[in-house]
């Protein structure tokens, strides 16, 4: 799970949201040396769904399964654009990007009682990375916390998303992300209903086959990812250990 690509403004608030560039290019490096397969969102959603242990499956199959991964990118940044595509491109690597339909070619408004500013794609930026093999997500219309929403607007919200990237694309979205990792029982409901085929969380860890594939954990990379963390949340059960604190924590 990434947010910025870029070098965080001075004094900027929310700079943990920031991986720097040079990070960004030696985590994307390091994937493919450590022989990580970077695939569409879909096929982890896929692997959720799959339940039972494959007994026969031979080892080989397992691990590459193991070594499956998938790259999304949060909020639409226009930093995205400017920083990670590029890179992304170099490596042929699939990713999601999980834009706010609402507020495309303007400002993460959401952020503005903290006097934090970021740019967003518009949408012509948007359908050019559609065009060069990204994935267009939903985060909502306006980026709302939408479990203390009344109905009607989570329903304007999470299906405003979908029709507005259908709209400025032509194509429908396949993957919901909540904004905040905020979701109750009735938001996973409206965004099964919506038509999405699976949503993103914030809970961490890998995901697991048998996993619900409408609130999938992921692995957050933070400006403080250092080289070692970054391979450390790669090859160990930290993450899902971490998650499980947090679970237990009521976080
Ligand atoms: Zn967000």
């Amino acid at each position: 799970m990434y947010h910025n690509i870029g070098i965080p403004p001075q004094g900027a608030k929310l700079r943990s949201l920031y991986v720097t560039p040079r990070m960004f290019r030696f985590q994307m490096w390091y994937l493919k040396h450590a022989g990580f397969q970077v695939a569409p969102l879909a096929d982890v959603v896929d692997f959720s769904k799959k339940t039972g242990f494959f007994g026969n499956a031979s080892g080989k199959a397992k691990k590459k399964q193991k070594r499956l991964i998938s790259l999304t990118f949060d909020d639409g940044f226009l930093d995205f654009y400017e920083n990670a595509f590029p890179v992304l491109k170099k490596y042929g690597y699939p990713a999601t990007v999980f834009v706010v339909s609402g507020l495309a070619g303007r400002e993460n408004l959401w952020d503005a009682h903290l006097g934090v500013s970021k740019k967003l794609m518009d949408w012509e930026k948007i359908r050019t990375l559609r065009e060069n093999g990204i994935t267009i997500g939903a985060h909502t219309r306006t980026h709302p916390k939408l479990s203390s929403l009344p109905p009607e607007d989570v329903k304007k919200e999470v299906h405003g998303s979908m029709a507005e990237i259908e709209e400025h694309t032509g194509e429908a979205a396949d993957f919901f992300c909540y904004p905040y990792g905020d979701f109750n029982d009735s938001t996973v409901r409206e965004v099964k209903k919506a038509g999405f085929l699976g949503a993103v969380s914030v809970a961490r860890g890998f995901v697991s086959r048998g996993d619900d594939p409408f609130t999938l954990k992921r692995i957050p990379v933070r400006l403080n990812t250092w080289p070692l963390s970054f391979i450390y949340k790669l090859h160990s059960d930290y993450e899902a250990k971490k998650g499980r604190q947090l679970e237990k924590g009521g976080a």
